[in-house]
């Protein structure tokens, strides 16, 4: 029996991963569930899964949160705040971490669960993405155990050898990683037209069904920059080693060349039950609920390459990532405040790139070496981009 803590419960990855343990009672038991706004829906879930701890993260709704336990019979401990999500990711009675929080908000409670040498499933990409090498060193240094939920990594994972170390492809006889990506809700669209775009079309992927961040990621393409970076610290391997290919059918979910021609992928239902059942029950298989390919339905597998006019945020966390920690941190804190502000309706879609850009322009090389350090340019690049936005919408 595995006990489970779920940091970002109420989300997309988190209701997804409650519904791969509830079809595995006899396997796993639930800790803890985190959560921040939706705390009726955590309350409900308190109650189907019998969490030992609710966290709700925003303080102000901790009276909501005591009305809706009380309304659906919780018997959880509700707690609240940073430090109550840091315990219940490290308390010594779990043992699987769920990281799927939303943003540089999970980066604490996350990297709480590294130091505490558990198996991390590692969904919440910003974590990595600001925290990079000091995140994998933590890993290393405290023995935790990294599984890749983003369906990306999580193919490419499941497509390396068993052999593979950590940077070397070498060794491996690995050519290229070749991410895939469907290229959102936009592929098609006129690009003279991508100012109009309302945040409800650009949340309405094609394929998958997400979080309203990463759905607005995956249609500027940022969510494929982000997930180059990711790729680029979880196997340890160079910008010039990865490969960005569009496949707008999302039933390959990334793809491993070898130097003898052989290409591996991993290929299945877009649904992202796949890579959590794989993440819970590696180096096991277990029923995830998701159905099984039917290749006589499957209609053509089409591929191309990323035009950069339509995703010139792809290109900027490229250049970020050859630049370095402090460009990476900065990047995904600018972009977190140019969705949340296209989001709530006060820039263009369009203004998302012109804010990431002009916060890498501004960057002041400086090397990373602690995360005070990965904090500070997260709360100025944000303070920055801040009044980037305030100056658009002026
Ligand atoms: P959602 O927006 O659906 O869920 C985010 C979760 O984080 C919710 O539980 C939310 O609480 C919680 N949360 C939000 N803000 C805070 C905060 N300040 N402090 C603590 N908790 C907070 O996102 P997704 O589930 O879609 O994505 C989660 C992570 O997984 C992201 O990093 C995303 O990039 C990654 N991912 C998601 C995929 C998907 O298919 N959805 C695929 C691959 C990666 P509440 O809702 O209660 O406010
Ligand atoms: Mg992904």
């Amino acid at each position: 029996m595995q006990t489970v803590t779920i940091l970002g419960a109420s989300g997309s990855i988190g209701c997804n991963t409650l519904d791969v343990i509830a079809r595995h009672p006899d396997r796993y038991r639930v800790f803890a569930i985190t959560g921040c706004r939706r705390v009726e829906r955590l309350m409900q879930q308190a109650k189907a899964c019998a969490a030992r701890y609710v966290v709700i993260a925003d303080e102000t709704l901790y009276e909501d949160a005591k009305h809706f336990a009380k309304q659906y019979g919780v018997e959880a401990e509700i707690l609240m705040g940073e430090d109550a999500l840091s315990f219940v990711a490290s308390d010594s009675a779990v043992d699987i971490v769920m990281a799927a929080i939303v943003g540089a908000a999970g980066l604490l409670p996350t990297l709480a669960a590294v130091k505490s040498g558990k198996r991390v499933l590692l969904a919440n990409k910003e974590a990595l993405v600001m925290s990079g090498e000091l995140f994998i060193q933590a890993a290393n240094q405290y023995g935790a155990t990294l599984l890749p939920i983003d369906s990306e990594h999580n193919a490419i994972f499941q497509s390396l050898p068993q052999t593979f170390q950590y940077g070397d492809l070498q060794g491996s006889g690995i050519s290229k990683i070749l991410l895939t990506g469907s290229g959102g809700p936009f592929l098609t669209r006129a690009i003279d037209s991508f100012n109009t775009i309302t945040p409800d079309e650009a949340c309405a992927h094609p394929n998958w069904d997400m979080g309203r961040k990463i759905s607005v990621d995956s249609a500027t393409m940022m969510n494929k920059g982000l997930e180059f970076i990711e790729a680029h610290w979880l196997f340890g391997v160079a910008a010039s080693d990865i490969q960005v290919v569009l496949h707008p059918q999302s039933t390959i979910h990334s793809m491993v060349q070898y130097v003898d021609g052989s290409v591996i992928a991993q290929l299945g239902n877009p649904d992202m039950r796949t890579p959590i059942a794989h993440g819970l029950a590696y180096p096991e298989r277990i029923v995830s609920g998701v159905s099984a390919l039917d290749f006589s339905q499957l209609a053509a597998f089409t591929f191309a390459q990323a035009c950069p006019e339509r995703y010139p945020n792809l290109a900027l966390a490229i250049s970020a990532c050859e630049s370095g920690q402090a460009a990476t941190t900065q990047l995904n804190a600018a972009n977190e405040v140019a969705v949340d502000a296209f989001l709530s309706g006060a820039i263009r879609f369009t203004d998302i790139a012109s804010v990431n850009a002009e916060s890498l322009q501004q960057l002041e090389p400086t090397s990373v070496s602690s995360i005070q350090q990965v904090l500070d340019i997260d709360t100025a690049a944000r303070a920055a981009a801040q009044q980037h936005v305030q100056r658009l919408t002026a």
